[in-house]
């Protein structure tokens, strides 16, 4: 885009998600502004996984050195049944996504990740205007008054009208609020325990060595629960979530800090290993509650669009939520950065129109593995599992339709692809 064609972009949120876009945005050659309420920049103090389809669209924004200095590879999905920890089964990692997806599945510390992203938004060398990051800017409200320069309204009275607002503010959206779009969000009944557990505790005890042995992205499946964990920083911590039936204490207070004797004893009569694994875990230990968003095809108002959390909330039983956000992020840099500023509105529309309904199915599908992964013991439990150790996927959604994601109309190979650079 020229410079004469170049136009403003407020985003509220700097999530993974917000930053995402910012980055793509600005290699768009929009300004952008991004208004994030917190005081300092930054993530929670757990891992995350990207698999190939958000991989894909990090590389394509040139991330790719500063991703293999942070990232963790696991060479394989590893499924067990939570009694004897028997594998259900086993799907490769590593090289072969690589090679069949032409990006990778990595493993990060959030925190690590989100700096990538901030650091590239903020460098001085990158291509389009480097993005205006503001910290403390809560957004209270927006002002449509003129449609064209929506305004967002920080909660110290500060307005910053732009060309185009996008939402990127998380699952309790307040640009969706302000909008007035459907309360949507559904409580599931469970919460997930968040837990990192030093690697060199891990790597002391034979009961639980297995883990530093081979990097795998391992999903324990047992009645009304389920334990999610992989290793993260080259094997400094082994990133835990625990899926359990919520509290009404988290249930009310959607966040609450917990026990490493709490998570320890949230496995009765499990494999001797996850005992051993989880009363290893150190520092903070929070328990979330889990929510999802009801399929919502309405993400745009005039000048004002959603993106991640704030449109597409999902159960991160498919872990996914920030990778759809990453794809929402590419979709609408592709569509902003091809028009100018008068066709704002038809670029929101075809947004909406790529990724609403693919980023609906994965909330679905996550949705879907609530009832699939927490089967009690028996006929359907049986069915799950044979068909776990054929499908390359999980409820009805394949990892050959999830993994390829949302094709870009003008992928830049020379970025975008993996073997591209061998
Ligand atoms: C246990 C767990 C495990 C997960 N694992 C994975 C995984 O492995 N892979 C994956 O892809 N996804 C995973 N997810 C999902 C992922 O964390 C979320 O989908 C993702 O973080 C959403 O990003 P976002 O940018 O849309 O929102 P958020 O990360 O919530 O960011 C929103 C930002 O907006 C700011 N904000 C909020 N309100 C305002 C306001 N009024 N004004 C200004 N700023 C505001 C917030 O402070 C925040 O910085 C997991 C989720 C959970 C709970």
């Amino acid at each position: 885009m020229s410079a004469s064609q170049s136009y403003s972009v407020t985003i509220v949120g700097g999530g993974l998600g917000g930053l995402t876009a910012a980055l793509a945005l600005r290699q768009r050659g929009l300004r952008v502004t991004v208004l994030e309420q917190a005081a300092e920049l930054g993530e929670v103090g757990a891992g995350i996984q990207t698999a190939p389809n958000a991989s894909r669209v990090l590389m394509g924004l040139g991330l790719r050195a500063a991703l293999e200095a942070i990232r963790t590879e696991p060479l394989d999905q590893v499924r067990r049944r939570w009694q004897d920890g028997s594998v259900i089964g086993l799907t490769p990692l590593g090289e072969f996504c690589k090679r069949e997806y032409n990006a990778p599945y990595w493993h990060y510390h959030r925190a690590d990740l989100h700096k990538v992203l901030l650091d590239a938004c903020l460098d001085p060398e990158g291509a389009g205007p480097a993005v205006d990051v503001r910290t403390g800017s809560k957004v209270v409200e927006i002002d449509q008054g003129d449609p064209a320069r929506p305004t967002a309204v920080t909660a110290r009275g500060e307005r910053h009208a732009a060309d185009v607002l996008v939402g990127a503010d998380g699952i309790r959206s307040a640009v969706r609020d302000a909008l007035g779009m459907p309360d949507s969000l559904l409580f599931s009944g469970e919460m997930a325990y968040r837990a990192l557990i030093p690697g060199d505790k891990i790597a002391a005890d034979p009961a639980t060595r297995w883990l530093v042995d081979r990097y795998q992205s391992t999903i324990w499946y047992g009645p009304d629960r389920h334990l999610v964990h992989y290793m993260i920083r080259g094997g400094e911590y082994l990133n835990v979530v625990a899926i359990v039936p919520s509290t009404p204490e988290v249930e009310r207070d959607w966040t609450a800090p917990a026990t490493v004797d709490e998570l320890a004893e949230a496995f009765p009569g499990w494999d001797d290993r996850v005992p051993a694994m989880l009363a290893k875990a150190e520092g903070e230990i929070s328990a979330w509650a889990m929510y999802h968003r009801r399929r919502d095809p309405v993400w745009v108002d005039g000048h004002v669009a959603l993106l991640g959390d704030a449109c597409h909330a999902m159960l991160p039983y498919q872990a996914q939520g920030a990778s759809q956000a990453m794809e929402d992020a590419a979709v609408l840099a592709e569509e902003l950065g091809s028009v100018p500023v008068g066709n704002v509105q038809d670029a929101l529309a075809r947004y909406v129109a790529r990724r609403a309904k693919h980023a609906g199915m994965v909330q679905d599908a996550a949705w879907n593995n609530m009832t699939f992964y927490h089967l009690p013991d028996g006929p359907e439990q049986r069915e799950r599992d044979r068909k776990l150790t054929r499908f390359g996927g999980e409820s009805d959604v394949s990892y050959e339709w999830l993994w390829r994601g949302t094709p870009l109309n003008d992928p830049d190979e020379e970025t975008f692809s993996y073997q591209f650079h061998g």
